[in-house]
C-alpha cells in the first residue's frame, strides 16, 4: 500500500480545463471588462512592496482623487469587494456606543443599519417608501431629532434604481444648526478645533461613481466608498474609498483603536502612500486587481468624467424610452429620481420575469431579477461604463421584449 492510497483523492472535474461562456453582464455588477481591462489579468505579478508596484498604487490612489472630485490625502482601496468599503468606513469612523443614521431607499440602507447594530451602534432610520427617495427635509429632521455620530446615504441604491441627491443636504442640515454642517462645509482643521467637545455627525455615501456626478470635496462628504465591477468595468475585488480630513481627525482622536487590523485607515493609508512616511507592510495587495482598477481609471480619465456622466445620462435615456415604446414600464417614476446606470423594470402582468431571465441567460445575456421581495416582479438592467452604449442597449430592449412575447415565458 502507497502513502498516497490514503489520502482523499482530487475532484475528477478538475482535470478538465475551466469553462466560461461569454456573457453580456447587464444585470447590476460585474459588468463587462473592456479589452485592455481584461488584459491587466495576465500581466506579471509583481511583489506587493516592489517600488514598480507601488508606483501603480500611488497612480490609482491619484486616479481616485479624480473620480471622488477630493484633495483627501486619505483616498486608497480596501482589499475586498463593495462591502468591505462600507467595513472600513464605519469600523473606522465610529466607536461602540456612537450613534449612525441611516437613510434608507431599499436594501443597502437596511444593510447599513444591520452593520451598525453588529458593531454596537445605535442606529436610526429615516425611510423613503418604495421607488422613491428622502427628501432632503426629511433627513434633516432627522439629523436634528438624533444627532448622529454619522449618517449612511447610498447615492444609487441598486434595489430599486434610484438616486438618492444630497446636495443642499449640507445647507438644509445648517440650516438646523448641527454641527456636520458647520464642519462639513468648512473643511478645515482649525474650525473643529474650535467645536472639540461637540458631537459631530459624519456622511457616508456609495456612489454609482462614473456615472453620476459625485464632488466628495464640494459636497462637504467625509467618507465616500465605491466598488470596482460597476461603472469602472474592472473585476470585483477592490473598494475605493476617501476619508476627508474631517474623518481622519475622529480616526486620529478615537478612543478605542479600529477593531480590524486589516480596516485600520491609517494602517492601510500608509500602504497606499497616503501619510508621507515609509512603506511599511501591511497586506498582500490583490497585485492583479490593482493593474486592473488602474487601468479602468485610465480609460475614464481619458474619457473624462463629465462626458462620462454625459454619455451615461443619454444612454439610459434611450432605454428609458425604448422600454416605454415597447410596453414596460420604469418602477421608478419620477425619471429625476432613476439612476443613470442601472434602470428596474416592472414584469408585465401574466409574464414570467424568472423564466425570462433565465432564458435570456442561456442565450448569454445577463439581466437580473428584482431583490428579496420583489424578485419576481421587477427586472435589473445595468448599463455600466462600456456596456452603456446604444447599440448594446437596443439589442438588449430587444432580445427582453422577443422573450416577453415567447408563450412559453407566460405565467
Ligand atoms: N452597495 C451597493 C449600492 C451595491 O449595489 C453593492 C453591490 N451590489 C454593494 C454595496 C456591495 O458590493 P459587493 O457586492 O461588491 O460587496
Amino acid at each position: 500500500e502507497t502513502m498516497s492510497s490514503n489520502l482523499i483523492p482530487p475532484p475528477d472535474v478538475l482535470k478538465e480545463p475551466i469553462k466560461i461562456p461569454p456573457r453580456q453582464l447587464f444585470g447590476p455588477g460585474p459588468s463587462n471588462m473592456p479589452d485592455a481591462v481584461a488584459h491587466t489579468q495576465s500581466m506579471s505579478l509583481l511583489g506587493h512592496l516592489h517600488p514598480e508596484f507601488l508606483k501603480v498604487m500611488h497612480d490609482v490612489r491619484d486616479g481616485l482623487k479624480y473620480l471622488f472630485q477630493t484633495t483627501n490625502d486619505f483616498t486608497m482601496c480596501a482589499s475586498g469587494t463593495g462591502h468591505s468599503g462600507m467595513e472600513c468606513a464605519f469600523l473606522n469612523l465610529l466607536e461602540r456606543g456612537e450613534s449612525l443614521l441611516c437613510v434608507t431607499t431599499g436594501l443597502w440602507g437596511r444593510r447599513a443599519e444591520s452593520l451598525g447594530q453588529r458593531l454596537g451602534l445605535q442606529t436610526f432610520v429615516v425611510e423613503a417608501p418604495q421607488g422613491e427617495v428622502v427628501s432632503v427635509e426629511e433627513i434633516s429632521k432627522a439629523i436634528e431629532q438624533h444627532k448622529p455620530t454619522a449618517m449612511f446615504v447610498c447615492i444609487g441604491e441598486s434595489s430599486t434604481g434610484i438616486v438618492q441627491p444630497i446636495q443642499g443636504l449640507s445647507e438644509a442640515c445648517k440650516k438646523h444648526n448641527t454641527l456636520l454642517i458647520a464642519d462639513t462645509v468648512s473643511r478645515s482643521s482649525n474650525k473643529s478645533d474650535i467645536f472639540p467637545k461637540k458631537k459631530q455627525s459624519y456622511f457616508f455615501q456609495v456612489a454609482s461613481i462614473g456615472a453620476e456626478p459625485f464632488k466628495m470635496d464640494e459636497w462637504g462628504v467625509d467618507c465616500v466608498y465605491s466598488a470596482t465591477q460597476k461603472v469602472l468595468n474592472a473585476p470585483p475585488g477592490l473598494a475605493p474609498i476617501s476619508f476627508s480630513k474631517r474623518a481622519m481627525d475622529k480616526i486620529r482622536n478615537r478612543k478605542t483603536k479600529v477593531a480590524s487590523f486589516y480596516f485600520d485607515a491609517l494602517e492601510l493609508g500608509n500602504y497606499w502612500g497616503c501619510d508621507g512616511q515609509i512603506t511599511r507592510y501591511h497586506h498582500t495587495a490583490p497585485i492583479s486587481s490593482v493593474y486592473a482598477i488602474r487601468s479602468a481609471l485610465s480609460i475614464i480619465a481619458n474619457e473624462s468624467l463629465e462626458h462620462s456622466w454625459e454619455r451615461h445620462k443619454t444612454n439610459v435615456k434611450l432605454l428609458h424610452s425604448l422600454l416605454e415604446e415597447n410596453g414596460f414600464e420604469c418602477f421608478v417614476q419620477k425619471p429625476e429620481n432613476r439612476l443613470a446606470c442601472l434602470t428596474v423594470v416592472k414584469v408585465p402582468q401574466g409574464v414570467d420575469g424568472k423564466k425570462v431571465t433565465a432564458s435570456l441567460l442561456g442565450k448569454g445575456l445577463e439581466i437580473a431579477n428584482g431583490l428579496g421581495e420583489s424578485a419576481a416582479k421587477l427586472w435589473r438592467i445595468g448599463t455600466f461604463g462600456g456596456n452603456s452604449d446604444e447599440q448594446k442597449i437596443r439589442n438588449v430592449v430587444k432580445m427582453l421584449k422577443d422573450e416577453v412575447q415567447n408563450p412559453t415565458n407566460k405565467l
